[in-house]
């Protein structure tokens, strides 16, 4: 039996508790998202080589300049998202590998999820269709542009930085809903959970942090 099989070594339930353990210690405290995280195998989304790293709590590449997110921040962004109660239809921008796609699944209703970089969406599709996944719909396109056609959305996270938050994002908010993005040029982020009541918007900060920057155009 390899150490995959059965269970002990870098990716068994061990390593995993550890990386859960870590994240309360760092303030994650909503225990379905911690129960997520400890249930996704974060070491299926990333190449073979960097699986013996899958449970730390960094970003990992994933190809194609782009990295699959920190854990802590997929579950800060995931306790953002259903603090007030379960969205039951969130926009995703930024699909990447999937790894956020997978950890929100089963603590909202569907998702729609849109990424620009067409062979990473590919990818995403496979690792949730390999984890019996199906309440995600995939969309290649620009997140700029959101998903017009599905709107309005409970719940809307985006997993790249644009310098100020796109106006088709807001607009595709439902009454009552919430934006989870970062914002900012690279190195100094803020994420930002908007909130949408009537046509006021209310910004609250949720802390600095790094991502990838949201760029326009499909590839
Ligand atoms: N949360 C993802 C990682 C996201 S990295 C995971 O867990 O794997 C950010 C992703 O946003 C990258 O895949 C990048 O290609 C994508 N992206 C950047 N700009 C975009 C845009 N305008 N529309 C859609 N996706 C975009």
């Amino acid at each position: 039996m390899t150490p995959l099989q059965s269970g002990i070594g870098m990716t068994s339930a061990r390593t995993r508790d550890r990386l859960v353990r870590r994240l309360q210690e760092n303030g994650i405290q909503h225990p379905a998202v911690l129960e997520a995280i400890r249930h996704i195998p974060r070491h299926l989304f990333v190449d073979e080589a960097l699986s013996s790293r899958a449970y730390e709590d960094t970003a990992l590449p994933i190809g194609h300049g782009q990295t699959i997110s920190q854990p802590w921040v997929v579950a800060r962004m995931t306790e953002a998202l259903i603090e007030q109660g379960k969205p039951e239809k969130v926009l995703e921008i930024g699909t990447g590998c999937g790894y956020q796609t997978a950890v929100m699944s089963g603590l909202v209703g569907e998702v729609f999820s849109v990424e620009r970089i067409g062979a990473l969406l590919q990818r995403a599709r496979r690792n949730l269709r390999e984890l019996g996944i199906r309440n995600v719909n995939f969309r290649h396109g620009d997140g700029y542009e959101g998903y017009r056609d599905k709107a309005p959305f409970d719940a809307i996270l985006a997993a790249a930085a644009p310098a100020v938050v796109p106006e088709a994002l807001l607009a595709q908010l439902a009454d009552g809903g919430v934006l989870i993005i970062p914002v900012g040029e690279s190195g100094a982020q803020r994420l930002l959970r908007i909130r949408r009541q009537g046509d006021e918007f209310h910004e609250e900060n949720l802390g600095l942090v790094s991502f990838v920057p949201l760029r326009s155009g499909r590839i």
